[in-house]
């Protein structure tokens, strides 16, 4: 689908990676679940400038971080939609 940013192949987003995880203690940010992933709330692919920032980060667990794509690509398999009908914020996080 695809291809991966040579980004996540740097030395510093992996050792971020790894100490973000750590700090963590490897739990879901959503589930509290085994984390083994952090996710970029602002996507580098939309701002670079955001890729090492500490805020912009989520320790997450596989199947929560597809479920938060999967929503961000609009293919959404939740409710929103019909939220959205009485003005109410989709907001979901
Ligand atoms: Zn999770
Ligand atoms: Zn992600």
């Amino acid at each position: 689908m695809k291809k991966t940013n040579p980004f996540y192949k740097s030395r510093q987003w992996k050792s971020l990676r790894k100490r973000f995880l750590e700090h963590h203690f490897y739990v879901c940010k959503y589930c509290e679940g085994e984390a083994n992933t952090v996710h970029h709330v602002v996507e580098i692919s939309e701002d670079m400038s955001k890729a090492l920032e500490w805020d912009n980060l989520e320790c997450v667990c596989p199947p929560c971080h597809n479920s938060i794509h999967d929503r961000m690509k609009g293919t959404l398999r939740t409710p929103l939609e019909q939220t959205n009908e009485d003005g109410l914020s989709g907001d979901w996080i």
